[in-house]
């Protein structure tokens, strides 16, 4: 993989999946790794004043107006490479989660965060995907991650299969409705072969999963990318869990 960007990477699973990335055995050429507020970004910095592979771009991600700024600062480092990965992690989960407490800017905060931003920034970074895709056909033919996919973040509170606890409207609705964008995607970028798949990356102690979860973020985020380097085209259009294994939708 030559080139990955990921969203949300100041804290929580983006800046495991940064971490992870560069201990890997073959880290990519360029992690763009985005964040709100750099001033904030202490120990994302400070890993990329440790390896030069990263690129930290400032943006909030509901600033819909930014994204063209933001593909072309990535396009004049990837060059006729293309981008080989899109990342979508960045991802909120309000506190009101009962039916009688909701309140509607939290639904509607959640839907744009969770899911019309991924939606948006794909569309946004098609040109790079594709030319990835395209720029890979003398080496790289198969499916995946070495030559051009869309990992969509998503979590298995938006499996309407595995839901048997209720609750959580913003939350499970904007996950729903992205993977049912991330089986669209995989069926219109077929032709491009850009692999398109969900992720859930377990329970995980991070701010929005609570000290009480099962798996640290390190564990996670390791098994999350060993899992990524296997997808393969029949992947494409699944959902799964950060150790490979498929998902109920
Ligand atoms: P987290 O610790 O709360 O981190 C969320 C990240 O998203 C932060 O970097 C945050 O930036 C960023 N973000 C939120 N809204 C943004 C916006 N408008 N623009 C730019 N960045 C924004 O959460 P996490 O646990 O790492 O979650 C990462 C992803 O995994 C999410 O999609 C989440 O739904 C999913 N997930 C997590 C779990 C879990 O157990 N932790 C389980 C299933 C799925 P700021 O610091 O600036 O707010």
């Amino acid at each position: 993989m030559n080139s990955i960007l990921i969203t949300g990477c100041n804290r929580g699973l983006g800046l495991g999946l940064v971490k992870a990335l560069v201990k890997s055995s073959k880290p990519p050429h360029h992690i763009f790794a985005t964040c709100r507020n750099l001033d904030k970004a202490t120990e994302l910095k400070d890993l990329a004043n440790r390896n030069p592979s990263i690129h930290i771009l400032e943006i909030d991600l509901n600033n819909f107006e930014s994204y063209a700024n933001l593909v072309s600062r990535i396009g004049e480092v990837v060059k006729e490479n293309g981008l080989n990965v899109l990342f979508n992690n960045a991802g909120v989960a309000p506190k009101s989660t009962r039916i009688t407490t909701i309140k509607l800017e939290d639904l509607m905060q959640t839907l744009q965060t969770n899911t019309v931003v991924p939606i948006m920034l794909s569309k946004a970074c098609l040109p790079l995907l594709k030319q990835a895709a395209a720029a890979a056909t003398n080496g790289e033919q198969e499916m995946g991650v070495k030559r051009a996919a869309i990992i969509n973040m998503s979590s298995i509170l938006g499996s309407i299969e595995a839901n048997t606890d209720g609750a959580m409207y913003a939350y499970r609705t904007s996950k729903a409705a992205l993977n049912a964008a991330t089986k669209s995607m995989s069926i219109d970028l077929f032709q491009n072969k850009i692999l398109c798949v969900c992720l859930h990356p377990g329970w995980v102690r991070t701010d929005m999963g609570g000290s009480n979860a099962p798996l640290d973020v390190d564990t996670s985020s390791s098994k999350i990318i060993e899992t990524l380097f296997k997808f393969n085209g029949s992947n494409n259009g699944g959902f799964y869990q950060y150790d490979g294994k498929k998902l109920p939708w």
